[in-house]
């Protein structure tokens, strides 16, 4: 069965909850496809907000992290139920971001993938070399290290409904994109890794987004290839360019 595209936006740390609103109005009629599912990982505060602005639209309203305990002495985090109790389906983890500013490590990301799970949330787990790591030949090996570690414990059935952001760190809100060669190379090997974990069938199943400054002109060469089920996009998705991102054919 051909794979559904999955189209994310990552907003960061940017919109209050008003202008969340505004936002969510602006794109609702520009998003609307039945093509690709459309998810929009807003922060925590603009969650209930954007939900209610998205309400009879297509969009899905998506955390950008979490934690992975239940409950307790863990000051200033979101727990996997909060974001279950107000209807959240899909979490963003592992974002470089957080492995870079917030010592998010891969046994960390695992936990949270772990967690999120049990508790019927969509990972979309993300992984990516720096510019130096690319430079010196070592991309493959340490994202299939990312990938195993993020997947340890991970069943096959729980894999392949999971969503994996192939993000070159030296792409992310840089406008540089990287080469739709170089993006489907990793996106393949990537899959090549979940098929040696599990099976060809998880492989197969697990979707597989791009992302790194995709724009409204990048889109459509990067989503046409056969590993790249879709992207998760930061700066576009602020934008009305996300629309034409989302409806990229
Ligand atoms: C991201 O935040 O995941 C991202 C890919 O950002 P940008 O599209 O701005 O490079």
């Amino acid at each position: 069965m051909a794979r559904k595209k999955i189209i994310a936006g990552n907003w960061k740390m940017n919109m209050t909850p008003s202008e969340a609103v505004e936002l969510v109005n602006t794109l609702k009629p520009l998003v609307a496809t039945e093509d690709a599912d459309v998810v929009f990982c807003v922060p925590a505060i603009d969650i209930i907000p954007a939900m209610e602005a998205a309400k009879g639209s297509n969009i899905e309203i998506g955390a950008e992290n979490m934690y992975f305990e239940e409950k307790g002495a863990y000051t200033g985090e979101i727990s996997p139920s909060m974001l279950t109790d107000v209807g959240v389906k899909y979490v963003v983890l592992g974002h470089s971001e957080r492995r870079e500013y917030f010592a998010e490590t891969s046994e960390t990301v695992n936990k949270k993938m772990l967690k999120a799970f049990e508790h019927g949330i969509t990972p979309i787990m993300c992984c990516g070399e720096t510019l130096e790591q690319r430079e010196q030949g070592v991309t493959m090996d340490f994202i299939r290290q990312q990938v195993k570690v993020g997947f340890l414990n991970v069943t096959a059935a729980q894999a392949a409904t999971s969503v994996i952001a192939y993000e070159p760190i030296w792409a992310i809100g840089t406008g540089k994109t990287a080469t739709t060669e170089q993006a489907q190379e990793v996106c393949k090997a990537i899959r090549e890794c979940i098929a040696e974990i599990y099976d060809d069938a998880t492989a197969a199943a697990v979707r597989i987004q791009y992302g790194g400054s995709v724009n409204a002109a990048t889109a459509p060469e990067l989503f046409v290839q056969p590993d790249i089920d879709g992207g998760l996009v930061g700066g576009a998705a602020l934008k009305p360019d996300f629309g034409k991102i989302v409806n990229w054919k």
